[in-house]
C-alpha cells in the first residue's frame, strides 16, 4: 500500500526519485453517497455525492498542496515555510513544517481564525503573526517577508500547492469510475477550482464546474475585488482571489457558473450535512451543497451525476455552533428521566 497522494501519484507530480517525499498520509479521501442531498434538491439517489476533504491529516484539503509545497521546499533547501492564512492553510502548513524539521511561521488576520484551526497551528509549533488586517493584507505582508528571509511561500500562488490539490480530480474519477457532469466547490482564493479543472483536464474527463462564493465575500461574481469581505466562513472570506483567471478559466472552459450563495443558506446546508448524512463539515464547505440547493430552488439543478467537495471538517470551527441550541434536560444522579 502506498503512502500518501505523492507516492500514489508520483507520475503525474513534478517529482523526482531525489525528492524528499514529507508526507502525512494525506489524499484517498472517502466519496460518499448522499441520497437525502439528493432527495433535497429533487435529484433521483446516487446522483449526489460528497467528497470529504475534512478527512485528510490535518481536516481540510489544504494538505494535498501542503505534502508537495513542502517536499518541494526542503528540496530546494529552504529553511523555512511562510503563509498567510485563514487558518487551514497554516494548520496545515504547521504540521508538515514539523514533519519536515523547518521553521514555520504563518500570518493570521486578527480575531478572524476558527478555534480548531489556531490550535492546530498552536500545537504544531508555528510561529504566529496576528495581522490587524484581512487575509488579503496578510498574504501581501507574508509575501514581502518570504522574500526577504528566503523561506518558502506556502500559499496557494505556490504553484506545487496547486499540483498536489489536482490529485483530488483523480480520486474522483478512480472512485465513481468516471468523472462526475457537475462539480460543485466553495471559492475563496479559488486555487482549489482551479487545481481540481487542471486535474480533470490531464485526465480528459471534464465536469461542469460550479463555483460558489458567499455573498459577501463574492468578488469573481461582481466581477471586481472586495474591499471588507464579511462572511461567517471563514474560510472563503476572501475579498482578492490569488487564482481570479484560474477560476474564471474552469467556469468559462467547462460551461459552468460560479455564484454567491448567503450566509443563511451556507448555515442551513451546514446543518443539513450534520442533521441528515452525518457529515459533519466545516461552514466553508457546506457552500457547495448550499449551491446545489440554491440551484434546486430555482429548479436549474443540473442533471447527471454531481460531486460536491466538502473542503474541512466541522471540528475545526467549534464556536459556530453555539448557534445550535440543543435541547438540553436535566437529571441527578439516581433520579429518573421518560425520553
Ligand atoms: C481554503 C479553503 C477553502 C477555499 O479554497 P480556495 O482554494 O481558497 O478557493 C474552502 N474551504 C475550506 C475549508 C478551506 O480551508
Amino acid at each position: 500500500m502506498k503512502t500518501g497522494l505523492i507516492e500514489t501519484w508520483r507520475a503525474r507530480l513534478p517529482v523526482t526519485a531525489q525528492t524528499p517525499v514529507i508526507t502525512l498520509g494525506e489524499g484517498g479521501t472517502p466519496l460518499l453517497r448522499a441520497d437525502r442531498a439528493a432527495k433535497a434538491a429533487g435529484l433521483p439517489p446516487g446522483s449526489v455525492y460528497l467528497k470529504l476533504e475534512g478527512m485528510n491529516p490535518t481536516g481540510s484539503f489544504k494538505d494535498r498542496g501542503m505534502t508537495l509545497a513542502v517536499s518541494k521546499a526542503v528540496e530546494a533547501g529552504a529553511t523555512g515555510v511562510l503563509c498567510a492564512s485563514t487558518g487551514n492553510t497554516s494548520a496545515s502548513a504547521a504540521a508538515y513544517a514539523a514533519r519536515a524539521g523547518l521553521r514555520c511561521v504563518v500570518f493570521l488576520p486578527k480575531g478572524k481564525v476558527a478555534a480548531g484551526k489556531l490550535a492546530q497551528a498552536v500545537m504544531h509549533g508555528a510561529e504566529i503573526v496576528e495581522v490587524s488586517g484581512n487575509f488579503d493584507q496578510a498574504l501581501a505582508l507574508a509575501t514581502e517577508a518570504a522574500k526577504a528571509k528566503g523561506f518558502a511561500l506556502v500559499n496557494s500562488s505556490n504553484p506545487f500547492r496547486l499540483e498536489g490539490q489536482k490529485t483530488a480530480a483523480f480520486e474522483i474519477v478512480e472512485q465513481l469510475g468516471r468523472a462526475p457532469d457537475n462539480h460543485f466547490i466553495p471559492v475563496g482564493n479559488a486555487g482549489n477550482i482551479t487545481a481540481y479543472w487542471k486535474g480533470y483536464r490531464e485526465l480528459g474527463q471534464t465536469p461542469r464546474m460550479f463555483g460558489w462564493q458567499a455573498a459577501g465575500a463574492a468578488p469573481l461574481v461582481l466581477g471586481r475585488p472586495v474591499a471588507n469581505p464579511r462572511t461567517l466562513a471563514t474560510a472563503i472570506r476572501i475579498g482578492n482571489p490569488v487564482s481570479w483567471k484560474g477560476a474564471v478559466a474552469a467556469r468559462d472552459e467547462s460551461g459552468g457558473a460560479i455564484d454567491k450563495v448567503s450566509d443563511a443558506d451556507i448555515l442551513a446546508a451546514y446543518r443539513f450535512l450534520a442533521r441528515e448524512e452525518g457529515v459533519f463539515c466545516e461552514p466553508a464547505s457546506a457552500a457547495s451543497v448550499a449551491g446545489l440547493f440554491k440551484l434546486a430552488r430555482a429548479r436549474r439543478a443540473p442533471e447527471g451525476l454531481s460531486v460536491c467537495v466538502l473542503t474541512g471538517h466541522g471540528l475545526k470551527d467549534p464556536g459556530i455552533t453555539a448557534r445550535f441550541k440543543p435541547r438540553v434536560r436535566r437529571v441527578s444522579a439516581g433520579g429518573r428521566i421518560r425520553l
